[in-house]
């Protein structure tokens, strides 16, 4: 078997973090069996649906490194679910219903108020063609149920949630097309998955009473079912849904310097057994993703936990990675002396620039002489090697400094700051003739 897997945005907003995380396992699940992950557009809602989302979901994808080989649009497949919905009436499994909302309303108080669960209660069903002629007569337009078939048991065992079981008696035939002609999610969404071939549907766990309407879909639509993977949802750090996760999206990640890497390492692994990595590579993802390994517990994503899993992964960039990112100048040595302090890449510009100067620095009256001895130092010993050795081991024989009373005060006069990169790796960037003048003390 060939695995397919789809994401199927609806674009109606940008991605958020939690759909990112459902695009993301469903891509490692078809790159671990060498499948197929398709983006499907669930543009049905026309009111609703916006071309610039359609881009925005594309280019979100894209970043995160997770390009879909291949794009399906509901909106381009009216059709199919037009001639799919013919034979489903003309099966009987579909039927007309002209309840308005209101009276629907109703129903559903007076059943709550009895202590009954609010399953519609199939009284379209016993309308007559005359009653059906009188009401469209009227000007009343119907919209469409499917009608669950009450002997079929339903179950299925869900690669995350284990066995599952729907009666389908306690549940009310769905609602699948609206009296104006558009289509509710449901039913395009199962001729999809059986049109394309769909293997595999990961999705959240709020979908797992759709799927259950949905199986009998495919088994009236004659097509075989995928498996299902319902994972748990994704809560904040405070471990309660929370509203900042619907605006958090790639845009989010690039405003604040987040790799794609980060985000797909830390998304692949909250929620299950296995721990989240700083993994900069796709590969061992893909390896290692397995349904079994998810956990029921909401998945608990923790932005400060990203910015941690990113700065480790800055720490392992290749220049290649990051190059067009820095600036002009830097070349391979500054990024290898610079990326161990950096938590973002933006921040190698700071840096650069303490290597290119100007510097602001202040030296401690009772460093001058000790500064003007370095520097003397500084002028006589050979750049070529290792500078940092070289002067220091000289000063520490010389001024019998050590330590911080050492190292502190070329610190500040050479970067104007306490702390920074590795200064044998950082002074060679600095190079002697800037060196000499930082060390100059007037
Ligand atoms: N467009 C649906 C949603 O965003 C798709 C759900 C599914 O994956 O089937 O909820």
């Amino acid at each position: 078997m060939s695995v397919v897997t789809r994401f199927a945005p609806s674009p109606t907003g940008r991605l958020h973090v939690g759909n990112i995380r459902t695009a993301l396992h469903n891509w490692l699940w078809a790159r671990q069996n060498g499948g197929r992950f398709v983006l499907r557009i669930d543009d049905t809602d026309s009111e609703r649906s916006e071309e610039r989302f359609v881009e925005a979901i594309r280019a979100d994808l894209d970043w995160l490194g997770m390009t879909p080989d291949g794009e399906e649009r509901q909106s381009a497949r009216f059709a199919l679910y037009e001639a799919r919905f013919a034979e489903l009436v003309a099966a009987g499994r579909l039927y007309p219903a002209y309840e308005t909302a209101q009276e629907l309303e109703l129903k559903r108080k007076i059943l709550l108020g009895r202590g009954l669960p609010p399953v519609y209660d199939r009284a379209a069903l016993a309308l007559t063609p005359d009653d059906r002629a009188a009401l469209e007569a009227e000007g009343v337009r119907p919209h469409w149920r499917f009608k669950l078939d009450h002997d079929a048991m339903i179950e299925w065992t869900d690669l995350i949630r284990g066995p599952q079981h729907f009666d389908p008696r306690t549940m009310s035939d769905p609602v699948v097309r609206r009296a104006d002609g558009s289509w509710l999610y449901m039913l395009p969404s199962a001729i999809d998955d059986a049109e394309m071939g769909v293997t595999h549907v990961v999705r959240g766990e709020d979908h797992v009473s759709n799927t259950a309407l949905q199986l009998q879909m495919f088994a009236a639509l004659g097509a075989d079912a995928p498996a299902f993977a319902h994972e748990a949802l994704l809560v904040g750090s405070e471990g309660k849904l929370s509203k900042r996760l619907g605006s958090v999206g790639v845009d989010t990640f690039r405003e604040s310097g987040i790799e794609p890497a980060a985000v797909r390492a830390l998304l692949a692994r909250i929620g299950t057994s296995d721990p989240v990595e700083p993994l900069t590579d796709a590969a061992p993802l893909i390896e290692t993703f397995d349904f079994a390994r998810f956990g029921r517990a909401p998945a608990r994503f923790d932005e400060s936990e990203l910015a941690q899993v990113n700065s480790r992964i800055v720490h392992q960039l290749d220049f290649a990675e990051v190059a067009d990112r820095l600036p002009a100048g830097m070349d391979a040595a500054a990024w290898l002396a610079i990326r161990p302090n950096l938590s973002v890449v933006a921040e190698a510009a700071d840096w650069w620039h303490v290597v290119e100067g100007p510097i602001e620095r202040s030296a401690a009256a009772e460093d001058r002489d000790y500064l003007a001895r370095a520097r003397a130092v500084a002028a006589e010993i050979d750049w070529a090697g290792d500078p940092w050795h070289t002067l220091t081991a000289r000063l520490k024989d010389e001024t019998g400094r050590r330590g911080r009373a050492l190292f502190l005060p070329l610190r500040q006069a050479l970067t104007g700051r306490d702390h920074g990169p590795d200064m044998a790796a950082l002074l060679p960037l600095i190079g002697r003739e800037r060196a000499l003048a930082r060390l100059t003390t007037d």
